[in-house]
């Protein structure tokens, strides 16, 4: 069977001296692996397709085991983001994240609008700090866990201080501080910052800019519950802490598209 998908390609590996498997996470079937015949050949039709971050419609013939990819059509070939090495390590990690947390081959049309609209982001120059941060937030229901922002998660209270529990998910009034020894006390601004992390989507956020502490604040909570709650640690994302110590080591353009990932 044939199948048209609209997709993004997650990842690409070798396979013999010239194909390579490609994974796909697509609108219509969620994540799949096709073979694309040929694709490392630079001549041939598949190679540019078959680059992770490409967004574009793929046709996949579907038979026993895995599909092979017949052809494509590039929406967006996200070149941008590959002529920038900040860019290119942020929208890897996103890539990663949402991989790992994406294990069955059912549709996840939200978590797919939600990797679109954050490479198209990147893409066009927002901060991909910040980007990722939004894909962190917003994938932990994928993950299973599901923060309660809106209120308190004890009392249910909607004013008052409020800070963040490790140990209730969510956060806490100030009436109900005493319940959690570990709590992190937020600002208000703070607290309305979260919220916009989880609940807005990327494409209505326009072009915020946040300070380096304020990210490195919030993602500090949010890396602790993927660490502690999930329990997934991410391989680019030692590549990403040593970046963000030691930018001056990484020139933020590069003429050279980044190597492809093997
Ligand atoms: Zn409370």
């Amino acid at each position: 069977m044939l199948q048209k998908v609209e997709g993004i390609v997650l990842r690409a590996s070798s396979y013999g001296e010239s194909n390579k498997i490609v994974t796909i996470f697509s609108r219509e079937l969620g994540k799949r692996a096709a073979m694309a015949r040929g694709a490392k050949k630079p001549t041939s039709r598949l190679a540019s397709i078959s680059q992770p971050f490409t967004y574009g419609y793929f046709l996949i013939q579907q038979g026993r085991g895995m599909g092979t990819l017949q052809q494509g059509e590039i929406i967006d070939s996200m070149r941008s983001i590959r002529e920038d090495i900040f860019a290119t390590a942020y929208a890897s990690f996103i890539m990663e994240l949402v991989d790992k947390l994406i294990d069955d081959e059912s549709p996840k049309p939200h978590l797919f609008e939600i990797l679109q609209q954050a490479l198209h982001a990147i893409s066009e120059e927002y901060d991909p700090e910040a980007i990722s941060l939004f894909v962190e937030w917003k994938l932990l229901p994928t993950a299973g866990i599901y923060p309660t922002l809106h209120q308190c998660t004890n009392c249910g209270a909607t004013d008052g201080e409020f800070a963040f529990s490790f140990s209730q998910i969510g956060f806490l009034c100030h009436r109900c501080f005493s319940i959690d020894p570990y709590i992190i006390r937020l600002s208000p601004s703070q607290v309305k910052l979260i919220r916009t992390f989880y609940t807005v989507p990327i494409d209505q956020v326009g072009k915020l800019t946040l300070k380096k502490e304020t990210k490195g604040f919030i993602k500090k909570i949010v890396r602790t519950i993927y660490s502690e709650q999930v329990g997934i640690r991410l391989k680019s994302q030692s590549f990403l802490d040593q970046m963000e110590k030691t930018p001056e080591f990484f020139p933020p353009k590069t003429e050279n598209p980044s190597p492809e990932e093997e």
